[in-house]
């Protein structure tokens, strides 16, 4: 461990900031809050509407169709535009409240804790799998405009980037975004080659519904590596280079970003993104061990257990039960906890066991403390070594409420492995204040 003082932060909006003045104080004085991450909500400059491709308020149909992923079969990653027909540009709500964002600003660094500002990134919406391609530059220089805005303009401490990521694994065609032309190009220049990734991956698929289900599991009961996958799956290596040319690709765009934020303010200005966790990064395109390239910090967001690694478990069983014919739902759940790295997890052995949706449901049947656990030192592992990490956890927020002596468990965890804090979603477990 540094000598660096532990980090503890909290995810906050300027709303809430400004109409309960003492929740900070509370917060400083009874869990050492010492960073805060504020939404952004300031308005947009000049500089950034003119990088804005959107072509009108609202945007176009047309317009936005152009600015999205496209998945390997053809088709445009959603028909659900609504949420792009609301923002003003690219994942950005055209609702400001620039004046509340600056006085909350000041009252934060006031009790002299730090302000990250919060931004979101390509994966505009996780549910309606809205992603806004990364492959085309329109879309790249509006975030980084956005973002250098964000960090010369208010006077804070850094910039957080969340969803700086293709669409969370429970919505699995977001795993086969994007292959449109600009992404073609973009993998030539990486030196993958589209056509052959798409063919393999297709290939993949076929070979997968000739499985038998017994030997399937069979082999799972084996815990195999690597290898033994490539083997069996009879996997070409262009599955592989489609999870590499992804993480590749988004790693050259935020290296780009930070560059530009550095440039406007100043070297030490911290710019990241939070982290998927680590089991399932390389599934939306997060490489661990490349972080330290183009982030100043990691966040691994391992606070929703419910909508990542469960969810994916529960979703992705139940394709292999609709493709390997006769398969069951307990043998589908072990062979995909052991494809994704959570093999090692007493994890339920039935969908419904999961009892997602339900307030308990990440710790009822659920090892929570292990599972999270798990990604908190998988995360210690692959990160840089000069990387700082503070694991997200839940401190009581929506949507589930963790046990106080888990979340006080987890966080010392955290420390224990090497971690340099926490950063919390939500109190309510951590203190008690009647917010208004
Ligand atoms: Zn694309």
């Amino acid at each position: 461990m540094s000598d660096q003082p532990v980090t503890t932060g909290l995810y906050l909006s300027p709303n809430m900031i400004l109409k309960n003045p003492a929740y900070l104080e509370t917060l400083k004085r009874e869990i050492g809050l010492n960073l805060a991450l504020i939404n952004f909500t300031g308005e947009l400059s000049d500089e950034v509407m003119k990088a804005n491709p959107f072509d009108g308020s609202p945007p176009s149909d047309a317009r936005i169709r152009s600015l999205l992923s496209h998945h390997i079969d053809g088709e445009l990653c959603t028909q659900k535009l609504d949420s792009a027909r609301s923002s003003i540009g690219p994942h950005v709500s055209p609702v400001f409240d620039e004046d509340g964002l600056r006085e909350a600003i000041r009252q934060v660094h006031n009790l002299e804790i730090k302000v990250w500002l919060v931004g979101g990134g390509w994966t505009s919406s996780d549910f309606d799998v809205l992603m806004y391609c990364p492959g085309k530059d329109a879309v790249n220089t509006w975030y980084e405009t956005l973002y250098v805005h964000m960090a010369k303009s208010y006077g804070v401490d850094g910039v957080d980037i969340t969803h700086a990521r293709y669409p969370m694994t429970s919505y699995p065609r977001g795993l086969f975004l994007c292959s449109c032309e600009d992404c073609a190009i973009a993998a030539g220049d990486l030196g993958y080659d589209m056509s052959s990734m798409v063919s393999d991956i297709h290939h993949s698929a076929q070979r997968l519904r000739t499985l038998d289900k017994d030997l399937l599991l069979e082999i799972a009961r084996t815990k195999p590596g690597l290898w033994d996958l490539i083997q069996i799956l009879g996997l070409r290596r262009g599955v592989l280079d489609w999870f590499c040319f992804r993480a590749d690709l988004l790693r050259g765009n935020l290296i780009r970003f930070r560059n530009a934020v550095h440039a406007a303010a100043g070297k030490d200005f911290i710019f990241g993104t939070d982290t998927y966790p680590a089991s399932l990064g390389m599934f939306v395109g997060h490489n661990q061990a490349a972080w330290s390239d183009f982030s100043d910090f990691a966040s691994p967001l391992l606070s929703h257990v419910d909508i990542f690694p469960m969810m994916t478990l529960t979703k992705w069983a139940q394709f292999l039960m609709q493709n390997v014919s006769g398969i069951s739902e307990s043998a589908a759940l072990e062979i995909i906890g052991q494809l994704v790295g959570y093999g090692s997890l007493e994890m339920p052995k039935t969908i419904g066991g999961y009892a997602l949706g339900e307030p308990d449901c990440e710790f009822r049947n659920v090892p929570l403390e292990e599972l999270v656990g798990l990604d908190m030192l998988k995360a210690k592992l692959f990160l840089p070594v000069e990387t700082p990490s503070y694991p997200i956890i839940q401190g009581g927020g929506a949507p589930h409420e963790w046990p106080l002596e888990m979340v006080n468990r987890l966080k010392s965890l955290a420390l224990d492995l090497g971690h340099n804090g926490v950063i919390y979603q939500g109190t309510s477990v951590l203190v008690d204040f009647e917010f208004r």
